[in-house]
């Protein structure tokens, strides 16, 4: 039973290892912050619309609102068993120090790429509104111009509303703010796990056996 922290800027690729992690460890369980957010805002809970000032700008969300959220998540029965996978949390030094006390993870994975990627990757990002399958319009661009290769729908493409060059400059210095002491915490307590993650999806099934110590 693994606990994993995916750690790393925006565009690192976190949400597509998560899929890469979850196809080796099945019934890991994944859980995005970013996600959760998302999902509350489209259905327009009280969690979504007291994120939502916070997401559109680019900044995070207050510490006490996410630390309450994942503690919730975390206690669950899954994710007690299975284990899980953590995208996108903790994001600063007090969530980190919230999530120690809540349970003791066993990794944290820092997906490192360059900024020339994170641009590309973030500003050519797009999804099927369908079915929610994510594209690029740079480095992963559906096979037949216009078709969802995942559910063969005529679709129209997402973007996500923070995936804007203002937005992103915002959300890298939120990252780069915070980054230096989060490793550091981690890299103390010899949890430090550096994943070159130009090409994630190169990487086979061992490899990732390997990445996470199974
Ligand atoms: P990305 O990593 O690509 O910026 P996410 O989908 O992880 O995007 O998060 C989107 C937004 O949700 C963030 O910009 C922030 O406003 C909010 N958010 C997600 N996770 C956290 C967190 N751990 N702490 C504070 N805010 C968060
Ligand atoms: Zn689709």
């Amino acid at each position: 039973m693994k606990k994993l922290i995916l750690f790393g800027p925006p565009g690192a690729g976190k949400g597509t290892f998560s899929s890469q992690i979850k196809k080796v460890v099945t019934e890991i369980v994944h859980i995005s912050t970013g996600d959760i957010f998302r999902e509350n805002l489209k259905n327009e809970t009280p969690l979504g619309l007291k994120a939502k000032s916070y997401m559109d700008k680019g900044e995070l969300v207050p510490d006490e609102v996410v630390i309450d959220m994942v503690r919730d998540r975390l206690n669950k029965e899954d994710a007690k068993k299975s284990g899980f996978i953590l995208d996108g949390f903790p994001r600063t030094l007090h969530q980190a120090e919230a999530l120690s006390e809540i349970t003791e993870v066993d990794l944290l994975l820092l997906l490192q790429v360059s900024r020339d990627i994170i641009f590309k990757r973030i500003l050519g990002r797009y999804s099927c509104n369908n079915c929610g399958e994510i594209y690029n319009k740079y480095t992963l661009p559906t096979k037949v111009e216009g078709i969802c290769d995942k559910c063969g729908a005529e679709i129209k493409f997402e973007q996500r509303s923070d995936d804007n060059e203002e937005t992103l400059k915002s959300r890298l210095d939120a990252y780069e703010k915070n980054a230096k002491p989060l490793i550091k915490y981690y890299k103390k307590r010899g949890k430090l796990k550096k994943v070159d993650a130009t090409d994630t999806l190169s990487f086979t099934d061992d490899d990732i056996k390997q990445i996470i110590g199974i």
